[in-house]
């Protein structure tokens, strides 16, 4: 059985006519960039969202930088986030020249724990960045009221969130990465949205952060030639807004293939005490960008089933592995072992496995069989 973690390639060969049409629209137009399919994707994209506006980019990385710079942040400025996130998120504040300040995440979400942020905000605090891990709405309603009585801005990471759904206690429904003064989303071709390349976007129902963004991301220039800002150059391509905007027809029905797999895992596990399968928080949906397990046994066991599976053919991967406030990379800023417990156990805990639109019922009984295989060699290998 020839099983993958992503499988981009058959989601392609289902949509292949459309895509291949789209594209060749592209080749013959000669209009690489900003072509008049980047604007008619942003269009689509934005009536997706409610009507937040979007500002397309080259990447979810340059989304993140994009937003930070349009909130205003400065050197010596401090953003608050989790340390248990992609670097993408930490790595853009440390460039800006802010200090990256993390709180905690919950063990049952993996999002940062809104209870710890209040503690974490400092007269310097510009940004609170709640990333939606693996698919998953933070707890936005506490963010957002936490962030207004402070008057700090939020940037949701959306980049592995595309189409949740979060449920305020009124009863109003938003797309994940709108709630916040601005969103960012990344199209890197594995997300749930992807491209064939490259590709971000940063959201915002500000009309004026929203031209900040633009103007930023265009050399900080309104007028050709004339430039009122340092910005950046960081464009989305014609051709990827050409595949984004044909996959973005599916994207609920990607997401809906992702939470049928996601179910029938949880099923499948029903009867294994040996793991915590993903908890669904009940005000927000979940994209599963990923589908992540905690082995309750810890690292080693952990790791010993990840090398049994791979000997299976049954690939997985450990979303994270090091908390980022232990990154060498992150050393300037003094935090020691011990500082964020809860990130620092998922990383020993954590197992995602096989989740895209193209599994079928038969790989994964394979994959869940496996995996219950890999979980008792664990336990006789350790004594
Ligand atoms: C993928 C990702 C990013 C970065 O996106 P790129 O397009 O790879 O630059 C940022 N944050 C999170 C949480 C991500 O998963």
């Amino acid at each position: 059985m020839n099983i993958r973690m992503v499988d981009t390639i058959t989601q392609y060969q289902k949509i292949k006519d459309e895509i291949d049409l789209e594209l060749n629209k592209v080749f013959e137009s000669g209009a690489y960039i900003n072509g008049p399919i980047v604007k008619q994707f942003r269009n689509n994209l934005s009536q997706f969202l409610n009507g937040a506006h979007v500002v397309a980019c080259a990447n979810g990385t340059d989304a993140l930088q994009v937003a930070l710079m349009a909130a205003g942040v400065q050197p010596g400025d401090e953003v608050i986030t989790t340390p248990f996130t992609f670097v993408a998120t930490v790595e853009v504040v440390a460039l800006l020249g802010a200090k990256p300040v993390f709180v905690d995440v919950d063990p049952q979400t993996f999002n940062i724990d809104p209870e710890k942020i209040e503690a974490a905000i400092t007269p310097k605090t510009k940004a609170i960045v709640p990333v939606h891990l693996f698919g998953q709405c933070s707890d936005m309603e506490s963010i957002l009221s936490i962030a207004q009585k402070h008057g700090i801005c939020v940037i949701e990471d959306a980049a592995q969130s595309i189409g949740a759904e979060f449920t305020f206690s009124d009863g109003r429904v938003e797309q994940s990465g709108t709630m916040g003064d601005m969103g960012t989303t990344s199209f890197y071709p594995s997300k749930n949205l992807g491209a064939f390349g490259d590709a971000g976007a940063i959201f915002s129902n500000n009309d004026e952060l929203a031209d900040k963004a633009q103007v930023i991301c265009n050399h900080g220039s309104e007028v050709k030639y004339y430039h009122q800002s340092i910005g950046v150059n960081s464009r989305l391509d014609s051709m990827q807004a050409a595949v984004l905007d044909v996959k973005l027809r599916y994207l609920k029905e990607y997401n809906q293939a992702r939470n049928e797999a996601a179910d029938l895992y949880d099923s499948l596990l029903s009867d294994c005490d040996d793991v915590f399968v993903p908890y669904r928080a009940p005000y927000s949906t979940h994209v599963f960008h990923q589908y992540t397990l905690r082995i309750k046994a810890g690292r080693k066991a952990r790791d010993l089933v990840q090398a049994k599976l791979n000997e299976m053919g049954v690939p997985s991967m450990i979303y994270y592995p090091v908390s980022l406030h232990l990154q060498g990379a992150y050393e300037e800023y003094g935090y020691q072992p011990g500082d964020f417990p809860v990130s620092e156990k998922l990383t020993e805990e954590v197992l995602s496995l096989p989740m895209h639109t193209e599994l079928d019922e038969s790989q994964q009984t394979f994959i869940i069989n496996s995996l219950k295989q890999a979980l008792t060699f664990s336990k006789t290998e350790k004594v």
